[in-house]
């Protein structure tokens, strides 16, 4: 039993066993009072180390720096390392043999799963179904618990309005209110209801803030944005991660207001703290403190270490500039102690939290890794939330669901890939585990259907990995004759287009959006041979599809699905489940209309009268996004009643119902989400053109009309100005229910 275990048991805890964020725990303060400067600052430390000081094979590692540091309290999280039994091994080196043996939290990376793998979270948000994107966070959570992780640097909460940036993939969409919606129940997910319990993990909000707005979408790039778009738009989710207790917040790469994230004290301390009082741990991004150096901010890194823990960026993960300069910098008076003390509390606090004081060892358990990572259960859920997250995007003809059809051609790269669908950021997945599309359609089809494949192009060459960009096939059309061949002799084509897994994520931005490589060529040449074609994609961002739009028949977005990914699309493809997801990023017409969100501001030049000229459009394309926020079709057609409000003004204190008839009018139950935007119609600043303020995602049995009700109260009619204050200012306001943002149906009512 190391020191600060033995003093620790001595002190009393007052809120015996669940510590909750806003109490702090009294025996962090007890803790503190025996720690030296060192020791301190070793919390703030946070390492990404691999298994080389606990393998069995390698004892190198143990002359090195950052051995001894471990060794001797100078670390306090570590990230990347992972299973029980390395996670252990590392515990009982910190908890055994430095001074204070004060545990060490491990993090990593668990953004839709851990191995078994969900849906990525755009794909996800598509199914607008709160309750399951809960359950996949608890899931994953539950895995990587299993595994000894403490704590995972997800969700990703920016709001993203560009498609070219690769990281959409990893986020819910454009809409504030959607993401925040959906940042709630994810860290709800991950964190369950008592962090101390060793099946859930802590979350991070992130990145704190304005990621998601990296000029023309290119990775790292610098923000410029206004006020009035970082409090309407980036901040609403960050505050309710805030109000949903996420454990930690993450800081951002880039810039905003000409100051990096990472030292932005206006970010961390004036809105973070002071204004939303938040009590969690902040941690940077990777050396996101060195690159302060980069931005041209700090002259070197002692400098940098400074600028970042006075803005309050409490861990440094990676940059070692805190360990290397903090007690010097403490030293000279540059900055004093308290400081240190502030962001020590905090990460002492969430060891407490997680219960790594009671139990070090608790979350290292090899019979539970064993039972529950990649269980059926989990396997089962994966196929669930990938069954809602299919949009449907176009399906004319009627050719889906698919009816008798005896010969089908499946042609594309990604028809038979097995590792696409379980998308970037995928912890520890199986490579190739996922079901492959073509899996899915042998399992679904009856035996008599003639199914045949061919590949048609090869999408990308060389590896396809996290940390390699991808180079893809501009040449080999050596495919596409077979290809041809056989779509000639078929009744049906199914073509799986798309990304590979490695072509959206971090650092994999792109200028042109349309399906990469020579995907789009093969599919123009089947399509002269064989129009009767079914497009599936799989893709990590909303992709430029105009000419598939005009062209082919059915198109049906499939994102990266998952562990069950095949099955899923191959159930849905012949109508045993019945397509509910709806788009959370606009889908442009052309990348020149990038960015492109349906919740823009009204400008002075709105008209789209025929025959104007000088209103605010494109000469070449038309103002409407190819498919909007909020689209999605359904075999199942829906038919909306007129808007019924029960009163048509109200005051600050009151509220009025609005409701509307929703009518199954197909012969298929299937499920819709109904979505209620308001508009203000005049007010001191600029406002939208409309915003999503509340939704419902219910099941309409054919034939079943529903009366579908939602209360509007003050909250929805407020906005935030851009001096940050809250406003509310009495008026007209619209308001619109309907299948997507592009609702026109709408009723007049007055604030009072
Ligand atoms: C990413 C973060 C991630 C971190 C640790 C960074 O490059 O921006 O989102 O959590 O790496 O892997």
């Amino acid at each position: 039993v190391s020191f600060a275990f033995a003093i620790l048991t001595s002190c009393s805890n007052p809120d015996e066993g669940k510590s909750t964020k806003s109490q702090k725990d009294s025996r962090v303060d007890s803790l503190l009072a025996l720690m030296t400067l060192e020791e301190k600052i070793g919390q703030l430390n946070q390492y990404s180390l691999g298994s080389e000081f606990t393998g069995s094979s390698n004892k190198n590692g143990q002359d090195s720096v950052r051995y001894q540091q471990l060794i001797s309290g100078q670390v306090g999280s570590v990230l990347n390392l992972l299973g029980a039994e390395d996670t252990r091994k590392m515990q009982e080196l910190v908890v055994e043999k430095s001074r204070l043996g004060i545990p060490l939290l491990f993090a990593y990376d668990v953004i839709h799963g851990y191995q078994t793998m969900f849906p990525v979270p755009l794909a996800e948000s598509s199914s607008w179904n709160l309750e399951l994107m809960q359950k996949t966070a608890q899931a994953a959570g539950a895995e990587a618990a299993a595994s000894g992780l403490h704590w995972t640097f997800a969700p990703m909460i920016d709001v993203t309005v560009d498609a070219r940036w690769g990281r959409v993939m990893e986020g819910a969409g454009e809409d504030p209110y959607l993401q925040a919606e959906i940042a709630k129940a994810r860290i709800n997910g991950f964190q369950g209801e008592d962090l101390a319990h060793n099946k859930s993990i802590a979350a991070t909000a992130k990145h704190f803030a304005g990621y998601g707005y990296a000029e023309s979408g290119k990775d790292y790039n610098s923000v410029n944005i206004n006020q009035y778009i970082l409090h309407n738009h980036i901040l609403p989710p960050f505050k309710a991660a805030v109000e949903a207790n996420a454990a930690s917040f993450m800081n951002a790469f880039n810039d905003i207001n000409a100051v990096p994230a990472t030292a932005n004290e206006y970010l961390l301390q004036d809105i973070l703290r002071d204004k939303w009082n938040y009590d969690g741990v902040v941690v940077s991004d990777w050396n996101s403190i060195g690159e302060l150096v980069n931005h041209g901010v700090s002259p070197d890194l002692k400098d940098a270490a400074k600028k970042a823990i006075m803005a309050g960026s409490e861990i440094d993960m990676e940059a070692t500039a805190y360990v290397q300069f903090l007690a010097e910098l403490i030293n000279e008076g540059e900055i004093e102690e308290a400081k240190i003390d502030i962001a020590v509390r905090n990460v002492l606090q969430l060891k407490f939290d997680l219960g790594l004081f009671d139990d070090p060892y608790k979350y290292s358990d090899l019979d539970r890794e064993k039972e529950i990572v990649g269980n059926q259960i989990h396997h089962d859920l994966a196929e669930k939330i990938a069954k809602e997250s299919i949009v449907l995007l176009k399906n004319d003809k009627n050719l889906l669901p698919l009816k008798n059809i005896k010969n089908i051609a499946v042609i594309g790269p990604l028809a038979k890939d097995k590792d696409t669908p379980l998308g970037n950021w995928r912890a520890q997945a199986i490579e190739n585990s996922a079901v492959s599309l073509y899996e899915g359609l042998e399992n679904v089809l009856p035996k008599s259907t003639n199914l045949k494949y061919a590949q048609g192009v090869e999408l990308s060459v060389g590896p396809n990995n996290f940390f390699q960009e991808q180079e893809i096939n501009k040449e080999d059309r050596s495919g596409f004759e077979k290809a041809k061949n056989l779509a000639k002799n078929s009744d049906l084509v199914i073509m799986a287009l798309g990304e590979t897994a490695y072509m959206s994520g971090e650092g994999r931005s792109r200028a042109d959006i349309g399906l990469p490589g020579l995907q789009k060529e093969l599919l123009k040449e089947i399509h002269a041979i064989n129009p009767n074609i079914i497009l599936v994609l799989m893709n990590g961002r909303p992709l430029e599809l105009s000419w598939e739009d005009e062209n082919i028949p059915a198109i049906v977005e499939a994102w990266h699905l998952g562990q069950r990914a095949g099955t899923a699309i191959a159930e849905t493809l012949i109508g045993k489940n019945n397509s509910s997801g709806k788009l959370t990023m606009s889908f442009p017409r052309h990348v020149g209309q990038l960015p492109i969100y349906y919740n823009h501001k009204v400008t002075g030049r709105p008209s789209t009268a025929p025959g104007q000229v000088f209103y605010s459009h494109h000469t070449d394309v038309d103002n409407s996004p190819l498919y909007p926020f909020g689209y999605g079709l359904s075999y199942s057609s829906f038919e909306y009643g007129e808007i019924e409000l029960s009163d048509n003004s109200m005051t600050e204190s009151g509220s009025i119902e609005a409701s509307v008839s929703v009518k199954n009018t197909s012969d298929m139950d299937g499920q819709e989400v109904v979505q209620l935007y308001i508009q203000d119609l005049v007010a001191e600043e600029t406002p939208m053109v409309k915003s999503l303020k509340a939704f419902k995602k219910i099941m309409i049995k054919s034939g079943q009309s529903v009366e579908v009700k939602f209360t509007i109260e003050k909250d929805m009619l407020s906005y935030y100005k851009s001096n940050g204050e809250i406003s509310l200012e009495k008026g007209g306001f619209k308001v619109f229910i309907g299948k997507n943002s592009a609702v026109n149906n709408h009723k007049e009512f007055v604030l009072k």
